[in-house]
């Protein structure tokens, strides 16, 4: 099964992007996954092809319609079972969780915001799901989009080379990975710690966790409470 992506954007042009090069590249030239992108203002009626408008209520910028962009969703999303996303500021934080699911699924359709950001009314009624890539504001919704589906394209099944090489990262566990070295032996008068050159994996297992354990109350002591669903 090919995992497809959607991308619903103003800026089609932005795709694949980064998603062209290096492995996830690869995938998509093998078929691994797949991309197409649809242009929202193929779908605006007028003259001047118009997608936006300004805020009810008074305010800076301007809001994307919502009938456009719902007949843009129609257009896509009929007899279609992905998730349908929004990216979005106010959305749930992007969790690696959230990654492995959308990963083990057929795919996603993803709305890229712009301007002032979406009409709620096309929010509710086509039952977008907000995702944020973190507390912080993009100019719009293309670069969000294209971190997301670089988190999930590299754990679909055969693109990343060594199997193993996804299990160990950071979160996979509730941890930080620990830290990791290569030769020279010796950088700048440093050595590699010498368990890691000791060949004994018990020991170096050990170390390992203790070292991510470490980092991870230092760093991030919010992920050793746990998901933030048990909390
Ligand atoms: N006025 C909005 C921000 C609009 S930014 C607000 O305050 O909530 C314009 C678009 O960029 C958004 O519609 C969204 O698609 C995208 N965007 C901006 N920041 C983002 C983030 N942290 N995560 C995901 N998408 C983001």
């Amino acid at each position: 099964m090919t995992f497809r992506a959607t991308i619903l954007t103003l800026y089609p042009e932005m795709f694949p992007g980064h998603l062209a090069f290096s492995l996830a590249g690869k995938a998509l030239e093998r078929g691994q996954w797949s991309l197409d992108t649809v242009q929202i203002r193929d779908f605006a009626e007028d003259r001047h092809r118009t997608v936006d408008d300004t805020p009810a209520g008074g305010g800076a910028g301007m809001v994307l319609k919502p009938d456009i962009l719902a007949k843009a969703i129609d257009h896509v999303s009929r007899e279609d079972n992905r998730p349908r996303l929004l990216m979005s500021p106010r959305g749930k934080p992007l969790t690696q969780e959230r990654v492995r699911e959308l990963a083990a699924g057929e795919g996603v359709v993803i709305v890229c915001g712009r301007f002032e950001g979406v009409d709620q009314r096309v929010i509710d009624a086509r039952r977008l799901e907000e995702v944020s890539i973190g507390d912080y504001i993009l100019s719009g919704g293309e670069p969000a989009a294209l971190t997301l589906l670089d988190a999930v394209v590299r754990i679909l099944p055969g693109v990343m080379g060594n199997a193993l090489s996804g299990t160990h990262e950071s979160f996979e566990n509730g941890l930080l990975e620990h830290p990791q070295y290569t030769r020279p032996q010796v950088f700048e008068g440093h050595e590699i710690p010498a368990i890691l050159t000791s060949g004994n994996h018990a020991a170096i297992e050990k170390w390992r966790l203790e070292e991510a354990k470490k980092l991870t109350a230092e760093r991030r002591p919010d992920l050793l409470a746990g998901p933030p669903d048990s909390r």
